[in-house]
């Protein structure tokens, strides 16, 4: 359980566990720290009120501070709710309804709070805690007890709860390290992506604290404070996604054009193609030296890393893993090796989980699969085989060594009047490339006979012409994936996920209503 995980915590003592940079000055929490400060927060919620299996719910930005009330709630016994910081109230109230959570953390620094009766704001954590005595550590909740509910982000549609027991978070831990044991105690993890996303969750936190390293918290998520992050941390890894990899990609690429370096970067990547990854990073050594001393590895994940960008990085020597997930799963399924990564694969399941597919979707089974939503049996008969697989709505491709090919979800599989199935994300990478096109978006719109593939275009301020555009994508397309309309997306940016994934489905909508 993760109980377990707490207990190793405090033998580290002064060993640095979490570290803000987000105040005013840098702020660390050793592991001793937190021990003693996470069994505080829970005689602080005991003192509130909360019994074993209350539910807690956790609306807070990324911080040390989200860190200690997370082990305090499941040192109390008690179900954590993270909800994502950048959520509106009418979210937050929703899940609370859901949830019926006894207390709300939350954060000084959201406007909108929920006004309940039961709330502390985390940033008088600091205060609050320190007239509190540790509670005796006697919680010992069994594996398959709730450890939290996580509500999907909801790419697709509504959010439903997933309910994660302490089983299934530590089976992924344990699976995780066995594939990937890129964490060391000796090197910090750089923490971008918000924590109540269970991807971030596990890779940028349950990990690097089973492995003993520290999380460091940046500034914010502009380049140049990931950049500043990095220049004086000891970071070893980042946790991804795409869009995040695509944008430190444009920065550097900008500065290598202000001080007209393109081509000589591009000598080097070709030089660099054939040489070791180490004389790859001596090659890049400028390039290299901007992302602090050790930084080594970019895992991405939560949506396809466009091959292109995978190359940028790879050509400099870093080592980019793409894994493939969903909080379902607590969440990874299946991750690229150290030894070897292959650009637009997923790479092979990790140890103990099996995955087959069913038809063309992927469906899984192993200790990391969640038991169901929360109190939602329709939704958790859907998701399930017959003989209980879960089936993960996507669609993949095995490969002959087992490595996985995710190829786009089952719900945005666009099917033609002639019968042709159409990948979206095959056809927004080759949209994405033409210049003139900021991002891309493309839907499957009903046309009775069959789908149209309709491209939704959000433009940059280059003049370029959508039926220039849409020319130059179908000339690279074969005649049975031609992309037939398109629509301008006039708002500044299309809507997103926390992990930066468009919300297509609103999308669609919007298209569908006019109102692009
Ligand atoms: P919903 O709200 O519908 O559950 P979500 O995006 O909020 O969707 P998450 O658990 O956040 O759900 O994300 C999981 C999904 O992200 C997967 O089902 C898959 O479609 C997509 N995904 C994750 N990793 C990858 C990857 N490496 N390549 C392609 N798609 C990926």
């Amino acid at each position: 359980t993760l109980v377990d995980l707490f207990h190793s915590f405090a033998p580290r003592g002064d060993k640095t566990a979490l570290v803000n940079r987000t105040g005013v000055r840098r702020f660390a929490v050793s592991y001793g720290e937190l021990s003693v400060l996470s069994l505080k927060m829970a005689a602080l919620l005991a003192r509130h009120g909360v019994e074993p299996g209350d539910r807690v719910l956790l609306w807070g930005p990324n911080s040390s501070w989200w860190g200690v009330a997370y082990w305090g709630i499941i040192m109390r016994g008690a179900i954590a709710v993270p909800v994502d910081f950048m959520s509106d109230r009418g979210r937050a109230e929703s899940i609370l309804k859901l949830t019926q959570a006894k207390v709300v953390l939350q954060s000084r620094f959201k406007p909108e709070r929920l006004q309940v009766e039961n709330s502390l704001l985390l940033e008088d954590l600091k205060y609050l805690l320190e007239e509190v005595a540790p509670y005796p550590d006697v919680v010992h909740p069994a594996p398959d007890d709730i450890a939290q509910l996580i509500y999907t982000s909801g790419t697709t549609g509504n959010p439903k709860g997933v309910i994660l027991t302490h089983k299934n978070l530590v089976a992924n831990i344990l699976q995780i390290n066995r594939q990937v044991p890129i964490i060391t105690p000796e090197f910090s993890f750089l923490s971008l992506l918000p924590l109540s996303h269970m991807f971030e969750q596990m890779g940028g936190f349950f990990t690097p604290l089973y492995r003993g390293g520290a999380v460091i918290y940046p500034r914010t998520l502009k380049p140049s404070a990931i950049m500043e992050a990095l220049g004086e941390e000891d970071v070893y890894v980042i946790m991804s996604v795409p869009r995040l990899m695509q944008l430190l990609k444009t920065t550097i690429e900008r500065e290598l054009a202000e001080k007209h370096l393109t081509g000589v970067f591009a000598a080097l990547a070709r030089i660099g193609a054939g040489l070791s990854k180490p004389a790859r990073k001596k090659l890049f050594f400028p390039v290299q030296r901007k992302f602090g001393a050790h930084f080594t590895v970019f895992v991405s994940g939560g949506a396809p890393l466009d091959p292109d960008v995978f190359r940028f990085w790879d050509s400099m020597g870093f080592t980019v893993l793409e894994g493939y997930g969903l909080s379902e799963c607590s969440p990874v399924l299946c991750v690229n090796t150290i030894d070897k990564q292959v650009a637009g694969s997923v790479g092979p399941p990790l140890p103990g989980v099996e995955l087959r597919l069913d038809g063309k979707e992927v469906v899984v089974r192993g200790d990391n699969v969640f038991p169901g939503y929360y109190q939602n049996e329709a939704a958790t008969r859907d998701a399930f085989t017959a003989d209980g697989w879960f089936k993960t709505g996507d669609l993949g491709e095995i490969g002959p060594d087992g490595w996985l090919t995710i190829k786009g979800r089952e719900k945005e599989l666009i099917v033609t009047g002639g019968g042709v199935n159409v990948y979206p994300d095959e056809l927004e990478a080759v949209l994405n490339k033409v210049p003139g096109v900021k991002e891309s978006c493309v839907i499957g719109l009903d046309r009775g006979a069959g789908e149209e593939v309709h491209a939704v275009l959000l433009l940059d301020d280059s003049g370029a012409k959508p039926d220039e555009i849409l020319a130059r994508a179908n000339a690279q397309l074969d005649t049975m994936h031609q992309i037939t309309g398109c629509t301008i997306w006039r708002e500044p940016e299309f809507p997103k996920t926390t992990t930066l994934k468009i919300k297509k489905f609103q999308v669609k909508e919007q298209v569908k209503q006019g109102a692009a």
